[in-house]
């Protein structure tokens, strides 16, 4: 069955022999029986070996100029217990930006020396848990952080082990990316006008700080590796202007994530190894340039580990024909879930595509527009796709590509229940986080 390209679903999908969609070796009819709609549904094999192809490739890559590799997943693109396990056995390390993401990875049991904590905000309570529980890197994002940590630091006898999120002037994102010299935006300290040389010798000058290096995101979705290579540059540069003015030379650059993936058939993610390549070439030349030794890298995927590992199984209900104001016909597919589970189609506009899941149809495709069950006519899956005419209420509809920003993002609106996510695997499959019940929501109501 020829519907189903591999770019855009988890490795482990197929059609069965009556065509139905089958994942881990489970088939979707049984997954919505057993687990209801809609259901995120991961596929567990396909999340580890995204995590561990990250690190293979940029330690292969980073190798031959002698240094060493972190890879930190970003848990905010989707997080739980199961997936902080999941990372850690494929020899990541976790980066965490709220004390709630803090608490998956405590309980989880990542080692602090592997959990990173970020924000441009931090609350008191989340620096001191982050401390106490001896995470291995807190990335300060303004001056007013240098001395907030310190003081915590110092009020518990210890050093903090920090970073500072350097803002390149390098924004990417989609199929573009621009490198300007001012910031306007919340994150980080920027290069322009010395002001991050200015925070660094801030850094340095509190012994309770031990400065691991540099940091930066430049977004997200990114699909040019140029734009890596252009902050890449940016950050050894500013790594060796520290060195020249302060005689320190930081030992690590974290170049963050954004790593763009494929959502529909026919996009082009970032291919991983060829980027780990590209940036590492560029982390050598440039070095070699400014007569500086290699750092110790990081980098931060979430998107493209996360994001390509999962599809989100919905129920249709009403289907409906409207006539367009030209005479032709949209069919409105709505399904039991909506804006709420995928957020990402309203926020950014994000497009997706679907199959039908529990049978293969023969029937002529229609223009098609897939709906969620919100009060808002904004309330859209898929804005528009030609699926099969015969589609009906009570056929199933898979949406890949919904494992990052998605159960991560998804709200009550309406007051509709986040639906559960199951991870499958080896024909088995079990929920990793529950569904929630009309009974949870109630007991925040307390009147
Ligand atoms: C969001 C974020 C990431 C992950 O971005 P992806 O696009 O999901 O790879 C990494 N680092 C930081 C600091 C982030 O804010």
């Amino acid at each position: 069955m020829t519907d189903l390209d591999s770019a855009v679903w988890p490795m482990s999908v197929s059609r069965s022999a009556e065509g139905v969609l089958a994942i881990g070796g489970t088939d979707a009819r049984a997954l919505a029986a057993e687990y209801g709609t809609p259901q995120w549904v991961v596929d567990e094999a396909d999340f580890r070996a995204r995590a561990t192809a990250f690190r293979e490739s940029f330690e292969a890559a980073f190798a031959p100029l002698g240094a060493a590799v972190d890879v930190y997943y970003a848990g905010k693109a989707f997080l739980c217990t199961a997936v902080a396990r999941w990372v850690s056995d494929e020899g990541l390390r976790l980066d965490t930006c709220t004390a709630g993401e803090l608490a998956v990875a405590i309980r989880a049991g990542v080692p602090g020396a592997h959990i990173g904590v970020h924000g441009n905000n931090k609350s008191d309570g989340e620096i001191a848990r982050a401390l106490d529980y001896g995470v291995g890197r807190i990335v300060l994002d303004s001056t007013a952080e240098i001395a907030r940590v310190a003081d915590a630091a110092a009020e518990r006898g210890i050093r903090a082990a920090v970073m500072l999120r350097i803002t390149t002037g390098v924004h990417a994102g989609g199929h573009e990316f621009v490198a300007t010299a001012h910031e306007d935006q919340k994150f980080g300290v920027s290069i322009a006008g010395g002001q991050a040389l200015a925070a660094l010798q801030g850094i340095l000058a509190r012994p309770e700080l031990e400065l691991l290096g540099i940091h930066c995101h430049i977004g997200s979705q990114i699909q040019d590796v140029a734009a890596f290579e252009a902050t890449a540059r940016r950050m050894l540069e500013l790594r060796a202007a520290l060195a020249a003015t302060t005689g320190v030379l930081v030992p690590e650059v974290d170049l963050g994530g954004g790593y763009g993936i494929s959502y529909r058939p026919g996009e082009r993610g970032l291919p991983i190894e060829l980027a780990a390549q590209a940036i590492a070439e560029t982390v050598g030349t440039v070095c070699q340039e400014l007569g500086t030794p290699v750092p110790r890298i990081s980098i931060e995927p979430g998107r493209a580990i996360a994001g390509p590992s999962t599809f989100t199984l919905y129920r249709v209900g009403v289907v409906k024909p409207v006539t367009l104001e030209d005479g032709t016909v949209r069919m409105y597919v709505s399904v039991d879930g909506g804006m709420s589970d995928n957020p990402r189609p309203i926020m950014y506009g994000s497009e997706y595509t679907a199959v039908i899941a529990n049978r293969v149809s023969r029937a002529a495709p229609v223009l098609c527009r897939v709906v969620g069950k919100h009060c808002e006519s904004g309330d859209i899956v898929i804005r528009d796709i030609q699926l099969p005419g015969d589609i009906a209420p009570g056929d199933l509809l898979a949406v890949p590509g919904t494992g990052a920003y998605g159960r991560s993002m998804a709200s009550n609106y309406n007051l509709v229940p986040r639906p559960p996510v199951v991870a499958v695997r080896e024909h088995t499959s079990r929920v990793i986080v529950r569904r929630e019940t009309v009974a949870d929501l109630l007991a925040l109501d307390v009147g």
